[in-house]
């Protein structure tokens, strides 16, 4: 849903883009506005008049939503978390913030943020219809544009994560019990139990049973469901994506990497390295060591460039790729952080060096094994009726 989307320029710093789907949104508001709402309090009106007073609402529904997602990045930036841009989508908008909070206060403020801006705006909305001297058009839409921040503010502040008062939901939980892991797994199933409850309230809607401020009918209904699966999978993906990076904060690069590597000399010739390594090993990357430091690491792929005829007289050091030329990690950097490193390297095997010695060598792949032997038991570590 985030590649298909258009980008607007900068705010305060901020790329602010917004996606096709929200097109969608902006229509269904206009055509909300100018054959519902305005027609209703406004009768007066030509129909030319309400297409325009209707866009006008359309514009300034836009920039409300705009200032609160700007609200939300702003706050984070000030907290030194780095923010990539802003995209308005389906239902509402998304500010990416590139990292997660390290505090809970950071994340309780910087949630927040949205909803206090959406309450100010309704304010502001609010004190404007009551001025005197705008047109009558112009107060109907403001007045409108007061409860559909309200609204906003409200739908936000549900205590369900991923939505901004789930994430004010687990600041809380997270200062009380000092435990980020145990606080996301609260407001994510709270998350999934307020979406659960919107498809149920849905469903009951689209069987003509009216509710409180959602009214009722088939469309309200799908629309009520459809929020609310959305709600209840980006919840269920969160909670996943936290597990994980939980899991692999508490283990080092030294604890998943690979000891039994093959190491070669820097004067081995290319053909005893196809006859004795490659021959009798699973490897296809060799790191390249003298007295234990670490020179640079040869691939298959380099070892197919050298023509067969030059086998017997080049050697490892001249085909190898150099060691200031390769990603390196630490043996106590994080997984979760050494996950971040290897995605980005453009090799798939990183080796692991204290003091230019050579460790041991880690791939995404060692990664993907120690979570799938582990998973098992840390799921039933964290089982909340135990
Ligand atoms: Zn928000």
């Amino acid at each position: 849903m985030f590649n298909r989307s258009l980008t607007l320029g900068k705010l305060a710093g901020i790329d602010v883009a917004i996606d096709v789907s929200w097109l969608l949104i902006f229509g269904l508001l206009w055509w909300n506005l100018s054959a519902g709402v305005l027609p209703t309090l406004q009768p007066q009106l030509s129909g030319t008049e309400t297409w325009v007073w209707a866009m006008v609402g359309t514009f300034l529904f836009f920039g409300s939503v705009l200032l609160h997602e700007l609200a939300h990045a702003l706050v984070a930036r000030k907290q030194g978390i780095p923010v990539k841009g802003i995209t308005l989508f389906l239902f509402g908008g998304v500010a990416q913030i590139e990292q997660e909070p390290k505090r809970a206060q950071d994340e309780f403020f910087m949630a927040l943020a949205g909803p206090a801006m959406s309450v100010v705006l309704a304010v502001t909305y609010y004190l404007l219809a009551g001025t005197a001297f705008l047109p009558e058009a112009f107060v109907s839409v403001l007045l409108w544009l007061t409860t559909v921040n309200v609204i906003l503010a409200t739908f936000n502040l549900l205590p369900g994560f991923p939505l901004d008062g789930g994430r004010v939901f687990r600041a809380l939980v997270w200062s009380i019990t000092d435990n980020l892991r145990l606080a996301t797994r609260i407001a994510t199933l709270s998350g999934q139990v307020i979406g659960y409850s919107f498809v149920g309230i849905g469903v009951f809607m689209a069987l003509g049973n009216p509710v409180p401020i959602l009214g009722s009918g088939l469309i309200g209904g799908v629309w009520a469901a459809f929020i609310g699966l959305f709600l209840s999978q980006a919840a269920t993906s969160a909670y996943q994506t936290q597990e994980l990076t939980s899991m692999l904060s508490e283990v080092t690069a030294e604890e998943l990497m690979r000891t039994e590597v093959a190491a070669v000399a820097p004067d081995l010739r290319v053909h005893d390295l196809l006859a004795t390594h490659v021959k009798t090993r699973k490897e296809r990357v060799f790191p390249v060591v003298e007295a234990t430091k670490l020179l640079g690491t040869v691939d298959m792929r380099q070892v197919m460039q050298v023509p067969r005829d030059d086998w017997p007289t080049v050697t490892v050091a001249e085909i190898m790729t150099p060691i200031d030329k390769l990603t390196t990690l630490q043996p106590q950097t994080e997984a979760a952080q050494a996950v971040t490193i290897l995605t980005r390297a453009a090799q798939t095997e990183v080796p692991v060096t204290w003091r230019q010695q050579l460790k041991g060598m880690i791939s995404l792949r060692d990664i993907g094994l120690w979570l799938s032997l582990n998973q098992g038991f840390d799921s039933r570590e964290l089982d909340l009726s135990a």
